[in-house]
């Protein structure tokens, strides 16, 4: 049996910084990384076989947990059927027809294999279906890592900004206008700035990848407001939020708010592929249309609508559309935040966090924040002791204070009050 460390340092010498996305690496909180050997329900089994309460769940996908028998009999059976065709199946039919059915704001879907494929062809197809270039995007929400999407906010208000990554040349992302999150200011400035040469706003309408910041309801509106307005198509991206929150995504939740509000274009994935490569965008029919093969829009893919992948994420939507499933998921996550709450109190550690549906966050910060800016004052140092300080103890969560997390229908109370023990603890030290 090898260790962490020695499955680390052998990763490190054929895959660069030894895995294959960034976070998973425990580059912000040092140390290092669990190799997961197995997972059962809420829980997963590292090469060393200690067990940890997973909140993590693949970063939102698990909804249901790991190994739920339903998606296990789905994958094989689509499995024995075959891979992968090149052509189209049923399945795919009946999953585009299950997510539209949730979803009041889309006539039509697109199946692709990640949320960066999905979120880059929303923007392609945006600009494509309004002649337009320019995009709005916020500081804090991330889209995947496409290149138009890979920007960080330039100094002051409403400035175009710049790459996030080398190998992205400024002249890409000169069209990518970035703005602080939840400012009403900022948001008209840039509309009377740039309104009719904007082909869409982009927004994580609760980002869960600066941890967990809700866009507040009167910024919603106005952001639907001003793009109706200036010709600009509303691009909600529930890759993380979407079947996450509620069964109707978080656009269901702002519509509770503001009576009739839907995006132009959502962008999912996640949830929607119960653990397999699957993600999709989609929106009115007209909008849709002009995507090739109908209209001039080119986007496509080999593994587009993969059969495997396709009967994991339909199974999956059959168990989270029976009755009383998200109020019970719901109810544990706030059961995990409140308790979470009680103990910081309990030791004096400043805390707030907040939850929708399965989702939720916490900061050590007396209040919530409510942008970016906000969110990175939390002391890193005092984070990473609470990272390592609950690891040792069994429960593993992000290892970033800028990532949201997840609970699944297979948390048990029992796992929600260990992990409130072990916080305990571990708070204990940070007091
Ligand atoms: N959009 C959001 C809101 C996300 O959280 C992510 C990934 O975490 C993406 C897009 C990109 O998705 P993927 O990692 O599947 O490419």
């Amino acid at each position: 049996m090898s260790t962490n460390e020695e499955l680390f340092a052998r990763a490190q010498r054929v895959i660069p910084g030894g895995v294959n996305s960034p976070v998973r690496a425990f580059r912000a909180v040092g140390g290092v990384p669990r190799f997961v050997q197995r997972a059962q329900g809420p829980y997963f089994w590292d090469a060393e076989g200690r067990r940890y309460i997973d909140y993590i769940g693949s970063w939102g996908p698990m909804i249901l947990g790991h190994g739920h028998p339903a998606v296990l009999a789905a994958v094989q059976e689509a499995a024995v059927q075959g891979f992968s065709f090149g052509a189209p199946t049923e399945r795919e039919i009946e999953l585009a027809e299950a997510i539209l059915a949730h979803l009041p704001s889309m006539d039509m879907v697109r199946l692709v294999s990640s949320g960066t494929e999905a979120a880059m062809s929303a923007i392609r197809l945006a600009r494509g279906a309004t002649g337009r270039k320019k995009i709005i995007k916020f500081e804090g929400c991330y889209h995947g890592h496409a290149d138009a999407l890979l920007v960080k906010a330039g100094s002051g208000l409403a400035t175009f900004g710049n790459p996030t990554s080398a190998g992205v040349p400024p002249e890409v992302v000169q069209d990518t206008l970035v703005l602080a999150y939840n400012d009403l200011a900022g948001l008209e400035q840039a509309f009377a700035e740039h309104g009719a040469a904007l082909a869409c706003l982009m927004i994580e309408p609760i980002a869960g990848n600066m941890n967990f910041v809700r866009a507040s309801v009167p910024f919603v509106r106005r952001c639907r407001e001003l793009c109706t307005q200036h010709g600009a198509l509303f691009v909600f991206d529930e890759v993380m939020t979407g079947f996450r929150v509620a069964l109707g995504g978080a656009q269901s939740v702002y519509a509770r708010e503001i009576p009739g509000f839907v995006p132009d274009i959502t962008v999912l994935g996640k949830v929607i592929g119960g653990g397999m490569p699957l993600a999709a965008f989609g929106g009115r029919r007209a909008v849709m249309e002009q995507l090739a093969p109908l209209g001039p829009v080119y986007q496509a893919g080999t593994l587009s609508g993969n059969p495997v992948a396709t009967a994991c994420g339909l199974a999956t939507l059959k168990e989270i559309g029976k009755p009383g499933f998200y109020e019970a998921l719901a109810r544990r996550t706030q059961a995990l935040v409140a308790g979470l709450r009680q103990v910081a109190a309990e030791e004096g550690v400043p805390f707030s966090g907040d939850s929708e549906g399965g989702m939720f966050g916490f900061f050590l910060l007396d209040a919530l924040p409510q942008n970016y800016h906000t969110v990175m004052t939390t002391d890193g140092a005092r984070f990473n002791t609470l990272f390592h300080g609950l690891l040792e103890r069994g429960v593993y969560i992000a290892p970033a204070l800028y990532e949201a997390g997840f609970v699944s229908a297979a948390h048990s109370d029992e796992d929600i009050a260990q992990t409130v023990d072990a916080a305990r603890a571990v708070f204990r030290l940070l007091g």
